[in-house]
């Protein structure tokens, strides 16, 4: 069990765990262009691009005399034309590890087309002492002997704040004052013990948090948090979620570049902006 003298394990990476993504059930779509006497196929095996374009050619019933270039000259066009709300039935599902409190504050703010399930600072115990450090900090040795400090002292008060109010909750008396049964169980007084504690953990604790999205939304994130004006943290989040859903969808998210920045870095650019 880790505790007030467990070394702080540094984090600059961060996880992206693809974790799903859909399929197409091909009978029932012939058996749909079936009961409308017309037949048709994508020329992709990439679900959310079969189904993005399904959707798309729903609207016109456009299945039966499709124009030349296939699913890449069809959603390159639903990209130039603007017509977004077809690219929100590409959904994927990712875990992202090894993120600071600080990136996920930033990430939940996104609303349209994304879900959220995050690791519970009441639940789960943050003795584990996993802290992430911005870059321009760890390539400092003078401050990321600040940081490390702040955070080493940080952590120790946390382990020792939440010691110290678990055993006072033992106490039916302590219990009651604080809204707990007086015979609280063990789970229960920890997580009123975390809850009060986790007040002292810095931006930098490390968290972990699942996140569902559409194809729409996922643009829509790559493009304001893959700028140059981005937080550099969530900016390297979104090179590497970019990463992933090119190798997933080059005909949803192939039209992003990734453009050098003076800093080493890079932002990331499409001339579809916010389809
Ligand atoms: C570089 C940068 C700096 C930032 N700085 C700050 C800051 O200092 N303080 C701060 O609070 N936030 C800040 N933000 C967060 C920002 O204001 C947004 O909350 C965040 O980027 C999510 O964007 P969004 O609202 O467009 O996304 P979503 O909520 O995912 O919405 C997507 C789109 O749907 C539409 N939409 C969604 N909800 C509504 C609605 N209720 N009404 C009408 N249209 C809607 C809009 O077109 C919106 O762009 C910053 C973001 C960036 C990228």
């Amino acid at each position: 069990m880790p505790d007030a003298t467990t070394p702080i394990r540094v984090l600059t990476e961060p996880g992206v765990y693809l974790i799903g993504r859909q399929m197409v059930q091909t009978a029932e779509l012939d058996r749909f262009l079936a009961d409308h006497g017309v037949s048709w196929a994508s020329d992709t095996s990439v679900a959310a691009e079969v189904v993005t374009e399904t959707a798309g050619r729903v609207c016109y019933m456009s299945f039966a005399k499709p124009r030349p270039g296939g699913n890449a000259a069809y959603l390159g066009h639903i990209k130039e034309v603007g017509h977004g709300s077809v690219l929100e039935h590409g959904v994927w599902n990712f875990l992202f590890t090894g993120v600071s409190r600080s990136l996920t504050h930033e990430l939940v703010r996104h609303r349209a087309g994304f879900g959220f399930s995050q690791l519970s600072q009441r639940y789960v115990d943050e003795s584990v002492a996993e802290y992430v450090e911005p870059d321009i900090i760890a390539a400092d040795p003078e401050l990321h002997a600040v940081w490390l400090d702040a955070v080493t002292h940080a952590h120790a008060a946390y382990v020792k704040l939440a010691e110290a109010l678990n055993a006072k909750l033992a106490d039916p008396k302590a219990a009651t004052a604080a809204l707990l049964p007086p015979d609280a169980d063990r789970t229960t007084r920890r997580k009123a013990a975390r809850q009060a504690a986790r007040s002292v953990l810095p931006n930098a604790t490390e968290t972990k948090i699942f996140v569902t999205a559409n194809a729409r939304a996922l643009r829509h994130f790559l493009e304001s948090r893959g700028a140059a004006a981005a937080e550099p943290e969530i900016r390297k989040l979104a090179g590497a979620v970019l990463d992933v859903l090119q190798r997933e969808s080059p005909n949803l998210f192939g039209d992003y570049r990734k453009v050098p920045l003076p800093d080493g870095t890079f932002e990331l650019v499409t001339d579809f902006k916010k389809v």
